[in-house]
């Protein structure tokens, strides 16, 4: 039985993941702090607890209860995440504090409670995929949190991927360019906040921007996690693996 706990497995990304883990027959552990926004199928989930990842007791907790009916953990795809779109200066320090404790703090501490399980018994192939994001290398103003905690999560990732070789896990990252999720709709409205202007001409406009011509959806950002979690693609660890559809490797001519 191959099992992945896959967090922000609400909605977005995290949902499309546990729905392409679910049909690559592995038994999945949703957690998110919110029920899923859509209906999952009944097969999606084996459980699937609402835990705020920015409290530590609530990680511990779920941590404590999934170890007394599970034996083991294959995978972790640490997704759950947010943003606060704001000027620097107005960034208030309950924002950057929520930013980093929900996108940076939660995947360390999590990973690092689900290793007893991760090393439990005879495996071959065991991994952690983190979700960061295209905003690790290149930003826009008034992200600034939120780029913080994705540096630093690509940085996680390499150093993890160096920490826990010796116990025959590997640590990958996806940079996630524009996905169509309620997040991306969420941080237009932040940023073209003026009542005149009609967020879904923005974004399709933005995504003639996009060399694809199109932003993403939450199965692009899923198959290359399951990719990175693949036993065949057992030699790749430390990598941050870009899917954006060549926006990051385009020089601007504006
Ligand atoms: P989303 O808003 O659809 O999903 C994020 C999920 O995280 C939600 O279900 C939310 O409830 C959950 N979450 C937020 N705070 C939480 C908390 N305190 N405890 C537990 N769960 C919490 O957004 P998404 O686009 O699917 O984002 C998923 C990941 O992808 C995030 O880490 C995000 O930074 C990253 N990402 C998204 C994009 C994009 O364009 N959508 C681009 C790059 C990276």
């Amino acid at each position: 039985m191959k099992i992945a706990v896959i967090t922000g497995a609400a909605s977005g990304i995290g949902a499309a993941c546990a729905a392409e883990f679910a049909a690559k027959k592995y038994q999945v552990i949703g957690v998110d702090i919110q029920q899923p926004v859509e209906k999952p199928t009944a097969d999606v989930f084996l459980e699937y607890h609402t835990v705020d990842l920015s409290k530590m007791a609530q990680i511990d907790e779920f941590v404590e209860k999934i170890s007394k009916t599970i034996d083991h953990v294959d995978v972790v795809v640490n997704c759950a995440g947010l943003t606060i779109v704001k000027p620097f200066q107005q960034m208030t320090e309950h924002d950057f504090d929520y930013v980093i404790a929900v996108n940076l703090k939660a995947p360390f501490f999590l990973t690092q409670k689900l290793l007893p399980l991760m090393t439990r018994g005879e495996y071959s192939n065991r991994s952690v995929v983190n979700i960061s994001s295209v905003h690790a290398t290149a930003t826009i103003p008034h992200m600034a949190s939120y780029t913080a905690s994705k540096g630093g999560i690509s940085a996680l990732t390499r150093t993890l991927a160096l920490e826990l070789a010796k116990v025959k896990i590997r640590v990958n990252a996806v940079q996630p360019g524009a996905i169509q999720t309620p997040m991306l709709i969420e941080g237009y409205r932040a940023l073209y906040s003026s009542p005149d202007v009609n967020l879904e001409e923005c974004i399709a406009k933005d995504a003639e921007n996009i060399p694809a011509g199109r932003q993403g959806n939450g199965k692009d950002i899923a198959n290359a996690v399951l990719f990175l979690a693949n036993e065949e693609n057992s030699f790749v660890t430390g990598e941050s693996l870009v899917v954006d559809g060549g926006f990051l490797a385009r020089l601007s001519t504006k």
